[in-house]
């Protein structure tokens, strides 16, 4: 039976570097026979000039009729004055599809290893994931004001919502190197205590998994001088916004990084880490290789795809690896060029 995908290109670079990575799949699972039917939908500001709305009805139950969502990226200044914006589809379907963890792995592709900041063999070593807490905290909790000599926000967590994103961590440390670290500020933070006690009591139902809890300060230091101390790395909706924009730096290419968003049940979304990139739209010189890695994390977790998954990630290494690359990356090709060589990649094996 074949796999149901949803795809979703939205705004500026998004169809650019969704067009490239479909291509690619399509030459891939050509040779690994790995069955597939998409369907594209308005997303974003594109669909709010075609709609008024940036989450059609019709998308929203496309994509949750669907096996897995792949969304390229979403707004810009277009659409800075509509009475709508943007972000607003990504936070209602985010809510609809209650994709509560965002799953963001750190890996420094071997072929880059000279572009991070970090030191070439800590670089080499470094692959952790970060689970970051997607539908909680203090970006949503109630009360909140904003008055002109005085505001409040609220960091709240419900003992559930602890729970599954803390079990989310677990089951993919299992899949890992079994290690995880609870990123928090329990010296001062309430909820941050109450993260640690449902912590403490989750962790022995997964006696493999080795347990250990960090300060956020302390972890923001570590991303850079100890990377390769973590394997799984589960914390709260803001300190994740913070060390995952933090992780992405330290691999040191912005645009080849995926992320996933997973729910309860009901398919995953993956999509780049990055936004619409409005100054270099319509320039063709976008980077494919988030796209790309976001649809192998999909192969990988949605579908269990790992030949048709392998055969793009080393094409897309040995097409690094012969120099052929974006300007964000270095090199001089195209969108097109990097994405053609890609494909003469797959097609030699
Ligand atoms: P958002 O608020 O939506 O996250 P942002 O302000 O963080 O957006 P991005 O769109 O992520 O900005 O872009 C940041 C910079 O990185 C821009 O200069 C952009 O051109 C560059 N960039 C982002 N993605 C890519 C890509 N795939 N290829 C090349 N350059 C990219
Ligand atoms: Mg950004």
């Amino acid at each position: 039976m074949s796999r149901q995908i949803a795809i979703l290109p939205g705004d500026y670079i998004g169809p650019e570097i969704m067009g490239a990575g479909l291509k690619i799949l399509a030459a891939a699972a050509k040779i690994t026979g790995f069955d597939y039917e998409t369907t594209t939908y308005p997303f974003g500001g594109s669909a709010i000039d075609a709609t008024g709305e940036p989450l059609p009805a019709s998308t929203l139950a496309g994509a949750q009729a669907a096996d897995a969502i792949l969304l390229a990226a979403i707004g810009g200044p277009k659409w800075d004055n509509a009475p709508q914006r943007p972000e607003q589809g990504l936070l209602a379907i985010r809510k609809a599809l209650h994709l509560f963890a965002n799953i963001r792995p750190t890996q420094v592709n071997p072929a880059l290893v000279e572009r991070s900041p970090l030191k070439t063999e800590i670089a080499r070593d470094t692959d952790f994931v970060i689970v970051r807490e997607l539908t909680s905290g203090i970006y949503f909790g109630e009360p909140r004001f904003l008055h002109d000599d005085e505001a409040l926000d609220t960091m709240r967590y419900q003992r559930s919502e602890i729970e599954r994103i803390i079990k989310a961590g677990f089951e993919l440390a299992m899949q890992r190197r079994k290690h995880v670290t609870i990123v928090d500020k329990a010296n001062v933070l309430a909820t941050s205590k109450l993260w640690r006690k449902i912590a403490n009591e989750i962790a022995p139902q997964y006696p493999a998994v080795t347990m250990d809890f960090e300060y956020v300060d302390a972890a923001a230091m570590k991303i850079v001088t100890h990377p390769t101390s973590f394997d799984v790395i589960v914390t709260e909706n803001l300190f994740g916004d913070i060390l995952s924009d933090e992780a992405a730096t330290v691999t040191g290419s912005l645009g080849t990084i995926p992320s996933e968003s997973r729910g309860v049940s009901g398919p995953s979304l993956y999509e780049p880490i990055h936004g619409s990139a409005p100054d270099i739209a319509g320039k063709g010189i976008a980077d494919p290789l988030s796209m790309i890695h976001s649809i192998t994390l999909m192969l990988r977790n949605s579908f269990q795809e790992t030949a048709t998954a392998d055969l793009i990630e080393q094409a897309a290494t040995a097409t690094l690896h012969a120099g052929i690359m974006t300007p964000d990356l270095g090199g001089t090709a195209t969108t097109d060029s990097m994405t053609d060589a890609i494909i003469t990649e797959i097609q030699r094996k």
